[in-house]
């Protein structure tokens, strides 16, 4: 019988943040692939957990993700885990479960500490709708053409970044979405120094230029204003009924489109165009 393969997510900065089923699960799997052995070692140190690890990371993951493949389906339990966080989510883990699911194995996501989610909650912007962003390109033509992609997407946006491309994208953002967009960096979370800075993209990009910043971030942007449509007037609606009529249309059919077209209740049509 095939093995299956957890997700398990680890701490994002506070170790108290690994859950009961997370630990059982690292020590009852056959073998744990890990984004980082070396960090993964310091969590099971940390846990008391013995267990074989192979590395399965972005450079290695199309030959490491047969080989992990093949010990599956020859029965063995396979917990994954990445450096922080999530499997999968900006992290190793995406093709693993993609081929796992083509293979027919069972996969299995433990929730738990995801930087994106906990960086939502925290933020204060609208929580209803958002889209995840991932990473921007380090290239600036294409992280241009990203955010510019995004200039009407009215949903919360969210963004990882490394503290070093932090200004900036921040710089890229005020152009493209406006200075006085509000934004809520998400610093350090669960971590002793963690702080959400909740502004707009202007000041954050004053506050950053004076002060270079450091340590984890997610970006939570709101998303774009909904376009305010103009109410139609009186004098709108008379000049619309007028146009339909000189197109052919009856006055009583010419009232009834307008009232559909500009929105308006017929009776305020029927009145402007009481003098036609
Ligand atoms: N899979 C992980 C997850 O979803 O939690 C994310 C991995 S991604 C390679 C790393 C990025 O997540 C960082 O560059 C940062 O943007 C964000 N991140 C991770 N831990 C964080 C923390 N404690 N505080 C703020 N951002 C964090």
């Amino acid at each position: 019988m095939a093995g299956m393969l957890y997700l398990v997510p680890t701490p994002i900065g506070n170790l108290g943040d690994i859950s009961q089923r997370c630990r059982e699960t690292l020590e009852q799997a056959d073998f744990i692939a890990a984004e980082d052995t070396r960090v993964t070692m310091k969590l099971l140190n940390y846990l008391g957990i013995k267990k074989s690890l192979v590395s399965y990371y972005e450079h290695n993951k199309a030959f490491k993700g047969n080989v992990i493949l093949e010990r599956i389906q020859a029965g063995e339990t396979c917990a994954l885990v990445s450096d922080a966080g999530s499997p999968a989510i900006s992290d190793p883990g995406e093709e693993l479960v993609k081929q796992c699911a083509e293979a027919g194995i069972t996969v299995c996501a433990i929730p738990g500490p995801c930087a994106v989610i906990t960086a939502l909650s925290i933020s204060g912007q609208s929580t209803g709708r958002f889209c995840f962003e991932g990473f921007l390109s380090t290239a600036k033509k294409s992280r241009r053409e990203h955010l510019e992609s995004l200039i009407k997407e009215q949903r919360t946006m969210i963004f990882y970044e490394a503290p070093h491309k932090l200004l900036t994208t921040l710089e890229d953002m005020a152009q493209v979405f406006g200075i006085d967009r509000p934004i809520s960096l998400c610093r350090e979370l669960t971590k002793l120094h963690e702080e959400v800075v909740r502004t707009t993209l202007g000041e954050a990009v004053a506050q950053y230029t004076q002060n270079a910043p450091r340590g984890e971030f997610v970006l939570v942007v709101a998303g774009a204003p909904e376009e305010t449509k103009e109410e139609a007037t009186a004098e709108d609606a008379a000049a619309y009924v007028a146009r339909l009529m000189e197109e052919g249309m009856s006055r009583k059919d010419a009232i009834k489109q307008t009232a559909k077209d500009l929105n308006l209740p017929k009776n305020t049509v029927y009145d402007a165009a009481l003098n036609l």
